[in-house]
């Protein structure tokens, strides 16, 4: 075929899609340019708008709630439980007492752990209310055998420079639900109709995701599994390493659950008298990279005025942020590198 021009879209696009949607088992999916796409078209899909109200995990990253406001609805932002360091059953139960009626509701599977998902939609279903999960960090991670990202109305994937695999940049939205994937794939390309000419009838993004992209996720998607094993003989390395201090726990995970280990991540005990940024500071002296928890976004400056729901006098998310710190988890460190963290980090203990 002679084209006008070159055209952004392409086989790989489709490809990229299905092999996504076969890997973790849901009949649909649209290719996105980033994570961050695709929970606002989630959000689009599910008619979320101004007046609206959406009870989202507060421990996360702050583009799982930016969307909410792109949408021009109010967040709630609802607290964690100590189990997965994701949102907590009994905080969106009380959520639902006060606001009986929120559009929907957004939980993160933080950083590759599985959320409590089970009970979480359980809660929704009673309430009639949608749930999106924001699985970015949590790509093959699964519950009793089924993937994250695939118990929900709506899945979230992304595959931004930082995640299990990349493309650079990009995102995917899945779900069962085959006429709302094919109206946010309409929606991320301009909202295009069907006609000889540029008709619009609503309004478009620029949304999605480009062939090139698509092309290295589909290699990406074949090392996936690597990966997940590589990750987690991190975590394992970590958590043995550790063992004997009672100050340090890794970050955990139910039984019923199997997480992609994306990020190994460690809580210290106050009463040690060591702080995480200690840490960090030792680490940072030898060149070498930690983190702190994500800050719940009910703390965040730009978020504050929103209501917050927790059960707890003292918020689990606000402790997971002053106690914890996210180690280097990178697959290409080699195992004497990581000797030399842990180390590092026995060593502000002593
Ligand atoms: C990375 C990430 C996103 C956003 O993905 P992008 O592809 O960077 O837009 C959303 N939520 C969480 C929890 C993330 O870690």
């Amino acid at each position: 075929m002679i084209q006008i021009g070159w055209h952004r879209f392409g086989k790989n696009v489709d490809e990229f899609e299905k092999e996504l949607a076969s890997y973790v088992n849901i009949d649909c999916a649209a290719a996105l340019s980033a994570g961050t796409a695709a929970i606002h078209m989630a959000f689009k899909a599910l008619d979320v708008k101004q007046g609206d109200i959406v009870f989202c995990s507060s421990l996360t990253f702050s583009a799982t709630a930016n969307p909410i406001i792109y949408q021009n609805a109010t967040p709630v932002f609802i607290d964690s439980e100590k189990e997965t360091w994701n949102m907590d059953p009994l905080s969106l139960e009380k959520a639902f007492e006060k606001y009986p009626n929120p559009k929907a509701v957004i939980l993160v599977h933080l950083y590759g752990v599985p959320a409590k998902i089970e009970e979480i939609r359980e809660i929704c279903k009673k309430h009639n209310t949608p749930l999106v999960e924001d699985a970015a960090e949590s790509l093959g991670a699964t519950v009793n055998n089924k993937q994250t990202g695939t118990f929900g109305e709506f899945g979230v994937f992304s595959f931004n420079g930082n995640k299990i695999i990349t493309t650079s940049g990009g995102g995917m939205l899945v779900s069962n639900n085959k006429e709302k994937i094919a109206k946010v794939r309409f929606w991320a390309t301009q909202s295009r109709e069907k006609a000889k000419h540029y008709e619009h009838k609503e309004i478009g993004y620029n949304y999605r995701m480009s062939n090139i992209c698509a092309g290295i996720g589909r290699g990406q998607l074949k090392v996936l599994n690597e990966r997940i094993a590589k990750k987690r003989a991190i975590y394992e390395k970590y958590k043995e390493a550790f063992e004997d201090n009672s100050y340090i726990t890794m970050n955990p995970y139910l039984e019923n659950s199997e997480p992609n280990y994306w990020l190994s991540v460690i809580q210290i005990d106050e009463k040690s008298g060591v702080n995480p940024l200690d840490i960090l500071e030792a680490l940072e002296n030898e060149n070498i990279e930690s983190r702190p928890v994500w800050k719940p976004m009910h703390k965040q400056p730009v978020f504050e005025k929103y209501d917050f729901i927790k059960i707890q006098e003292k918020a689990i998310s606000e402790e997971l942020f002053e106690r914890g710190l996210c180690l280097p988890s990178d697959t290409k460190m080699t195992e004497e590198e990581q000797e030399r963290v842990i180390s590092i980090i026995k060593k502000c203990f002593e």
